[in-house]
């Protein structure tokens, strides 16, 4: 009952409240690069109390922990077919305190193989895209919709997405990322749950919850048709210029 009403009270106080009130239940406050009051409990007694609190609105105790534990949580997910095929999830890499969070389909075959996002062919030339408007790998956080290959590369079904869509979600509360880079159609229709074209969903600045989003074309599709290459160049410099605008 004590649990619960600490809780209670915690979490409906402002964020200056809060963090006055942790700093005098002995809880160590620190405040991070990116400006958001995370906690670090120093008494075991409050330790669930505070992931409860922190989780409820969005600030972490320990953003470590929980990354980890979320990545543990999909290695063994069963929750759509997928599983069965899969060699291995995908969960994502990079950053996990990025600014950009990239994000495409799904694994194919060679991601599914090295469990890491965009290594094919099409990774390669989303690596240069990124490369082009100066950002290496390791400064981004990239992931798909769904953390598993769909056999043979099909689409996504909306069902899978559905079933992923709390690990997306979690990943982006994780990383609080200053632009979504939505990377192609799939991954734009789901984030905007619309049915919109592609065509009509790039060049301009949507918003997932309060994140800037922005629509680029799929590497994939790219290397098919190279006249795309220059919207793609164009919506990456929007990106670029919301992340600014957003520093200020
Ligand atoms: N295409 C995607 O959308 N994601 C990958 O990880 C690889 C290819």
């Amino acid at each position: 009952m004590l649990r619960y009403s600490v809780l209670h009270i915690i979490s409906h106080m402002d964020n200056s409240t809060r963090l006055q009130y942790l700093e005098a239940m002995g809880v160590d406050v620190w405040i991070p690069r990116k400006s958001m009051p995370v906690v670090f409990e120093a008494i075991p007694e409050v330790i669930a109390i505070t992931a409860e609190v922190t989780s409820e609105t969005g600030l972490f105790a320990n953003p470590h922990q929980e990354w980890a534990e979320l990545e543990t949580e999909v290695a063994s997910c069963t929750k759509c077919t997928l599983c069965q095929t899969r060699t291995q999830t995908v969960f994502g890499t990079g950053n996990k305190t990025a600014d950009w969070m990239i994000i495409g389909e799904a694994p194919g075959q060679h991601e599914d193989e090295q469990g890491k996002p965009f290594v094919g062919k099409a990774g390669a030339l989303l690596t240069e895209m990124l490369r082009a408007v100066g950002l290496n790998r390791d400064d981004v956080f990239i992931t798909n919709i769904l953390k598993c290959r769909p056999p043979g590369n099909r689409d996504p079904k909306p069902e899978e997405a559905e079933s992923c869509s709390d690990y997306l979600h979690r990943q982006r509360v994780l990383l609080q990322p200053k632009i979504i880079l939505a990377v192609g159609r799939i991954s734009a229709q789901t984030l905007l749950k619309t049915d919109l074209p592609l065509s009509k969903l790039r060049g301009k600045v949507h918003k997932l919850d309060e994140t800037p989003l922005v629509v680029v074309y799929h590497p994939a599709y790219l290397l098919r048709s190279l006249l795309e290459k220059r919207k793609a160049w164009q919506d990456l410099q929007l990106a670029v210029q919301t992340v600014k605008d957003i520093k200020g």
